[in-house]
């Protein structure tokens, strides 16, 4: 009896000081290592604090104390703007930024490029086109000001982050995180000026979401995000990248934006055109004539949604680099099939090679 009152006085004792060990990691294996997510920072609404400035991106996350325990963050700040200034030498910059951490010691399990929305879906596609590998990129912002009441940008942020350290975002590529939905960046697009449900993917539909107890996948990652992507194009080895330009059709329209394209260098033509593609007549003579003059014209349309096909690509196959042609943009709607083109002329494909590039999914 006396024995065992003095055994249940010591377990007493020690259970104390063997929580203290397990809290402190001084008994049992030491908690594992957070995973890195590096963080890009390049300005936006989500940092935009009117005429107070911009916070940078490591206030933006110092302000999220629940990231502290999700992922050990790193912030670099590429650049503090408003995304109309986003340039695509910039784009080339943050690519190979990307490529560079990912070949070296410590490289994150995913990034998140803090980006303005107004050409958030430009920037994401460019990424999804060149960044390679299994490691996801999220690029996310903000529809509501930094100091505004109701700012969405620390949700943006925080649930970036946790796509991002999400093994389910693995081998998906670049993605657009907003208002708790993800998107594949081929498909998403800004479709209001100012809601915080801006961002949607006509065609596609959301890739996932990041509910509040768990990220959710609504199409699976290709090749069970078993296999690392190569990217479409090594911005390492492009050279420069052609003129490209978008004109609109209207009814009235003239030729005079194309013709003015074309006297101004532009290799590339994408046309924002009615319905499936179409133009008005004085549109299509000049189209005609760019044509003949080199140009490869991309036709995409201004309804919101929807393809616009090439046709039968095989009589293109005869066509070499550098000759006109006419291609269909797929979904691609004129600032995305603008990218596209302009991708795809630096690394002077032919026009067949270019048609089918536009329906890779
Ligand atoms: N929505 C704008 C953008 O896309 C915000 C501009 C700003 O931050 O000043 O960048």
């Amino acid at each position: 009896m006396g024995t065992g009152g003095r055994s249940f006085a010591t377990i007493r004792r020690l259970v104390p000081v063997a929580l203290f060990a397990l809290a402190t990691g001084a008994l049992g294996a030491q908690a594992a290592p957070l995973p890195r997510v590096h963080v890009i920072a390049t300005g936006g609404t989500i940092s935009n604090l009117g005429a107070a400035g911009r916070r940078t991106g490591e206030e933006l996350v110092a302000a999220i104390p629940p990231l502290r325990n999700l992922a050990r963050v790193t912030v670099e700040q590429f650049a503090n703007v408003a995304s109309g200034s986003v340039t695509e030498t910039m784009w080339r910059g943050i690519a190979r930024r990307i490529a560079e951490l990912q070949a070296g010691a410590d490289a994150p399990v995913g990034y998140v490029i803090t980006h303005g929305t107004d050409t958030m879906e430009e920037t994401a596609y460019f990424l999804s086109l060149t960044v390679g590998g299994c490691t996801p990129v999220i690029v996310t912002g903000a529809m509501r000001q930094a100091d505004a009441v109701g700012a969405d940008g620390p949700a943006n942020l925080l649930n970036s982050v946790r796509v991002a350290v999400s093994p389910g975002a693995r081998g998906r590529g670049t993605m657009v995180l907003m208002n708790d939905e993800i998107f594949a960046a081929r498909d998403v697009t800004k479709s209001n000026t100012t809601r915080l449900n801006a961002f949607t993917s006509p065609d596609a539909g959301v890739l996932g979401l990041a509910d509040p107890d768990v990220i959710v996948w609504h199409r699976t990652a290709p090749e069970g995000g078993t296999t690392c992507r190569r990217a479409t194009f090594d911005v390492a080895t492009l050279g420069d990248f052609p003129r490209v330009d978008v004109v609109l059709a209207h009814i009235g329209a003239d030729s005079v934006f194309i013709e003015a394209a074309v006297a101004a260098g532009a290799r590339g033509l994408v046309v924002g055109g009615v319905g499936r593609g179409g133009s008005t007549p004085a549109q299509s003579r000049a189209l005609q004539r760019a044509r003949q003059r080199g140009v490869v014209i991309a036709t995409s349309n201004r309804t919101g949604s929807g393809r616009v096909g090439t046709g039968p690509v095989s009589r293109l196959d005869s066509l070499p680099a550098g000759a006109g042609a006419d291609v269909g943009s797929a979904e691609l709607n004129p600032q995305k099939a603008r990218i596209l083109l302009m991708l795809a002329l630096a690394a002077k494909y032919r026009p067949a090679d270019i048609a089918r590039l536009f329906e890779v999914r």
